[in-house]
This record gives C-alpha cells, sequence and structure tokens, in this order.
C-alpha cells in the first residue's frame, strides 16, 4: 500500500498501517461473513452452485439505510491477509459459478495482490456501491470479471444527506461510465461472463429519486442491464422507518417501462414483506 490510502475517491490521506479512515478499517482485510453457494443475488450471477460470497467489513459511504449495518460499521469479521484469502477462493471456486467481492472498494490494493496469487477460473464480481475513482476502475478491471454497481442517487445533496458523501453523483456517474466501457456485456448461456448490472434501492418516499436515476441510465447507459430493486428494510438506526410500499415500486416500474428500459431484473414484490431478500424476476 502507498503510504496514504488511495483506494476510493474519498481521498482522506490516512496511513492505514497505523490508522483507519473514513472506511473505519486499517490496511489488512477484514471478512465479516463468508457465504458459500449464494443465490441471492441477480439471476445470471449465481447460475450452477451459485456464488461465493465474500462479506468485507467496513464501507466508504455511511449509508444512514445501509442494509448491512453490523458488517458495514461493525468493526468485526475475521483478518484476511492476500495469501490466505487466496487460498480459500482457489479452493472453493470450482464449486461456485462466480466470486461476489462484496463491498470491497476499501481493500483495492489487498484484493490486488491476491488475485495476483493465482489463476482465477471463473468470473469475479466487483459488488459496489459505485463510489469509485475513474483511474481504480482500470486497476480492477484487470483482475475483476463484472461490475455489479449501485447507483443510489441522481443528485449529490441527496447523497449528502443519506451517505455523507457530497460527491457521489459527479464520482460514480463516471465510474460507471469506465465500468461500461471495459467490460461489455458476455453471457455463457444464461450465465453472465464479463459485463455491468447497475443496480438501484428503491427507497420509501423517494420514488422521485428512483425515478430521475431511471433517466440518468436510460441517458447515459440506454442498453445495459438495469436491476431495480424493491427489497428495502428499515437498519432500526436510520430516518427511513418503515418498508417500500407496492404504490411506490409499481411508480417506478411504470417509469422503467416507459423509458423502455428493458434489458435487467425487477423483483418480486410480493416477497418483501418476509425476512428474505425478494427473488429477482
Ligand atoms: S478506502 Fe478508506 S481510508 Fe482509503 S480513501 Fe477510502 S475511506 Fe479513506
Amino acid at each position: 500500500m502507498k503510504k496514504f490510502c488511495e483506494n476510493c475517491p474519498r481521498h482522506c490521506k490516512c496511513n492505514r498501517t497505523r490508522n483507519m479512515g473514513f472506511c473505519g478499517e486499517q490496511q489488512t482485510m477484514r471478512i465479516a461473513k463468508i457465504i458459500k453457494h449464494f443465490k441471492w443475488e441477480e439471476p445470471c450471477l449465481c447460475t450452477d452452485g451459485g456464488t461465493l460470497a465474500i462479506f468485507f467489513s467496513g464501507c466508504n459511504l455511511k449509508c444512514d439505510y445501509c442494509q448491512n449495518i453490523d458488517i458495514s460499521r461493525g468493526g468485526v469479521g475475521e483478518l484476511y491477509s492476500p495469501e490466505k484469502l487466496a487460498e480459500l477462493i482457489k479452493k472453493e471456486q470450482e464449486t461456485h459459478s462466480s466470486i461476489d467481492l462484496i463491498t470491497p472498494t476499501h481493500f483495492l490494493d489487498q484484493l490486488e495482490k491476491t488475485f495476483s496469487l493465482f489463476d482465477k477460473k471463473v468470473p469475479v464480481i466487483w459488488n459496489t456501491s459505485g463510489y469509485e475513482s475513474v483511474e481504480n476502475i482500470e486497476k480492477i478491471s484487470k483482475f475483476v470479471d463484472i461490475f455489479l454497481t449501485d447507483l443510489k442517487y441522481s443528485n449529490n445533496d441527496l447523497a449528502l444527506k443519506f451517505s455523507k458523501c457530497s460527491d457521489y453523483l459527479t464520482v460514480s456517474l463516471p465510474a460507471i461510465k469506465k465500468m461500461c466501457e471495459l467490460k461489455k456485456d458476455v453471457f455463457e448461456g444464461e450465465k453472465l461472463k464479463q459485463g455491468v448490472v447497475i443496480r438501484h434501492l428503491v427507497l420509501p418516499n423517494f420514488t422521485k429519486n428512483s425515478i430521475e436515476v431511471l433517466d440518468l441510465v436510460k441517458e447515459h447507459f440506454p442498453n445495459r442491464m438495469i436491476s431495480v430493486m424493491s427489497q428495502f428494510t428499515p437498519n432500526g438506526h436510520g430516518l427511513l422507518n418503515r418498508k417500500l410500499n407496492p404504490i411506490e415500486y409499481k411508480a417506478v416500474l411504470l417509469h422503467l417501462e416507459k423509458l423502455g428500459l428493458k434489458n435487467g431484473f425487477i423483483q418480486d414484490f410480493e416477497s418483501a414483506d418476509c425476512d428474505f431478500v425478494p427473488k429477482f424476476i
């Protein structure tokens, strides 16, 4: 690692060998949980044996409504060197359809090293908030096949309010453009081997934001896959203290239809009433 962390656009100027940055993590990778044969991502990402889901601790955003708050801010998990993680992935990869690196951005330099230690045999997914720098997307694309990226907000004010990030849209839009430029979609049957999926979680009371995000997708990425998610669950700490209601989700889907964005996924709203992630359809 360079003396000051450059893993993300926060540019904390932090020496992570001694301190933690905004992301709440020091240099060594910390993994909160690993789920084998995970099937809850979009269907093209977890065919066959499901994906090997690796949840990293910490995050470079501070979303008020974070859906994984114990992991993103809890400082929980086991420390992994690049060698230790490479061993684990090497052992597991043949029985999984892909490797899903979930919220990995703040460990970019460690992951670059990890993937230099062995030959990967299945697609690697960079499952990100979208808050990435264009330069880093170039680096990441050398060992990653699929960008599974959020596009959370249509404006920086909302990003500041909910994610403590005053330049989210300014930074993430060019980063996603770079992802799309570098990774054309390549399928083998139903399985995505390379490409980009843009995700958007609809927030209760903020359908206007979702509609504007879809407008941005139509303007900038009209042919790429978009996944519109209904699974919002209040985390018990944040300002948003109720689930999405069906009318809100329907309004967003009607706009999706109006824009003619047909490439992608929506969720089965009925199952959002239970504690499970609603399935993608
Ligand atoms: S990865 Fe963490 S320490 Fe590095 S710039 Fe981002 S928030 Fe700061």
